[in-house]
């Protein structure tokens, strides 16, 4: 059955189903909380799930392979991009990084709301190769705010926080192109706008009617 033959909405069974899978981008300047966020959500949605992502940068103390990233080698990562296996991609910081397609498509296809952490550049491709992706940037309550984050965290110089700063107020000047703006000013009181997000993007009837259409389809 697609789209166009659904009853108009005399059938209740038919609008009682769960929606299709969707991408969930979250982008914020560094140091606003993204991780720890998209952390709060998974705990309260258990439709969602993290993308794994990959990334040519070194492994910082504590990250473990295949939970933080996919750590690769620059020749693995761009021999996995020229291979189509890879649907965005950018470079941030002197590293590759992207988000590898077969586990996005194999948690889209279970009608899972996949959760990535990228930046700007990545959350264009998925917006192009993913029309129904719901993109979010989270905001510090105030860049005074920000800073004081940075500098309590304390694994950054002075001169390194601020140059996170001048890139984060860049990011910001693309905040245009996200569907949401989500302020971490409470951590809870944001993940719960977050949670409210998801909740409400997967009650539209487009992405149920999806879900039919997309049903054994192949997005290559
Ligand atoms: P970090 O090196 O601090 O873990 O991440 C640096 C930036 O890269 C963050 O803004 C993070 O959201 C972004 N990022 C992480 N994984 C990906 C990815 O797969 N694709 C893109 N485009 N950005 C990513």
């Amino acid at each position: 059955m697609n789209a166009e033959s659904l009853p108009p909405g005399g059938r209740i069974e038919v609008w009682t189903e769960a929606g299709a899978g969707f991408p969930l981008v979250v982008s914020g300047p560094s140091g606003v909380g993204k991780t720890s966020l998209v952390d709060r959500l998974l705990a309260l949605d258990r439709g969602t799930v993290r993308a794994i992502t990959a990334t040519t940068r070194p492994k910082r103390e504590g990250e473990i392979e295949g939970e933080s990233y996919h750590f690769f080698s620059e020749e693995r990562f761009l021999q996995l991009r020229d291979r189509g296996e890879v649907v965005e991609s950018a470079r941030y910081n002197d590293a590759w990084y992207g988000t590898p397609r077969a586990d996005l498509e194999r948690n889209l296809a279970a009608g899972r709301c996949v959760v990535l952490n990228i930046e700007v550049q990545g959350a264009v491709q998925i917006r192009t190769r993913y029309p129904e992706a719901v993109l979010v940037f989270a905001i510090p309550p105030s860049w005074e705010a920000l800073r004081d984050r940075l500098v309590r965290r304390g694994t950054d110089t002075p001169e390194a926080i601020e140059a996170r700063i001048r890139r984060g107020r860049e990011e910001m000047e693309e905040i245009d192109r996200y569907d949401y703006v989500v302020v971490n000013d409470d951590l809870e009181r944001c993940a719960g706008d977050l949670a409210a997000i998801v909740r409400a993007e997967r009650r539209r009837l487009d992405r149920i009617r999806g879900r039919r259409k997309s049903d054994g389809e192949d997005r290559r």
